[in-house]
């Protein structure tokens, strides 16, 4: 019986694949769950990770970082669906990104950052992930589809446990490859840019995480193991943020040295 619900599932999962190609955010080539399931699965992951990190409560912080992560969101394809962003207590340099809309800034980044269109700079490349589906291929290829399905229908509760531990170890389930990375950091540019931050932030925040990993590795590792990070993109994301230009933009706002007061 439950054989057969499994693989009727597995049918309605491959016929929505090819209903998924070319949605909105682009970039899904291995997605074998709709958008739909894709947040279902990620309000299970939230429920999981709640449990494995110490999530902040700090209101002030919180607010300032859900209302700059929404006006990111705000300019994007799936504006129109829930997102949820959390502050982790956690000294370490990082960020990162559940499918679903779920979105992770740790206190240790927020530290870290030396103004606010850096901040948005690291949030809009992982809320640019989100985007492009790409954490959904990652679980897609590293589980398969059979216990992916069974996870998002809620019957494969240590499957799903197993995936938020690798998500919270290690900041997301595998090594982004550079595609991957140079999609989000192109999605996440011009998202901050549209949202109103000065997009050059992207790139001060990553040669300030290259720093980091030449001073002290230990405190960028997780960030570094799963978004790769290079001279080239550095490059990169400079050059395109010199062409982004007309717009009224910010760099930093006393509100973000507020709450960056609170994790120092
Ligand atoms: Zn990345």
């Amino acid at each position: 019986m439950k054989k057969h619900h499994r693989s009727t599932l597995a049918l309605a999962l491959v016929t929505l694949l090819s209903l998924n190609c070319g949605s909105a955010g682009g970039g899904g080539d291995f997605n074998l769950i709709s958008l739909e399931e894709e947040w279902q699965l990620g309000q299970q992951l939230a429920r999981e990770i709640a449990g494995q990190v110490r999530i902040n409560n700090d209101p002030a912080l919180n607010a300032y970082v859900r209302n700059m992560g929404q006006r990111i969101v705000a300019t994007t394809p799936m504006a129109n669906l829930p997102w949820n962003f959390y502050v982790v207590d956690d000294p370490a340099i990082n960020a990162f990104a559940v499918p679903g809309g779920h979105v992770y800034v740790h206190t240790g980044l927020i530290a870290n950052a030396d103004n606010a269109a850096e901040l948005a700079g690291v949030m809009a490349h992982e809320i640019s992930h989100v985007l492009a589906r790409h954490s959904t291929e990652q679980i897609s290829r590293q589980y398969g589809l059979s216990i992916l399905a069974s996870v998002v229908l809620g019957q494969n509760p240590n499957d799903l446990a197993r995936i938020a531990a690798q998500i919270v170890g290690t900041g997301a389930l595998a090594r982004f490859s550079r595609e991957a990375e140079r999609e989000a950091d192109e999605l996440g540019i011009r998202a901050m840019y549209e949202a109103g931050y000065n997009p050059v932030g992207m790139a001060t925040m990553f040669e300030e995480l290259m720093e980091h990993s030449r001073r002290s590795p230990g405190r960028v590792e997780r960030f570094f193991s799963t978004h790769p990070l290079t001279e080239e993109r550095i490059r990169d994301s400079r050059n395109r943020a010199s062409q982004l230009t007309g717009r009224s933009v910010i760099t930093d706002e006393p509100e973000f040295q507020n709450i960056k007061r609170r994790v120092t």
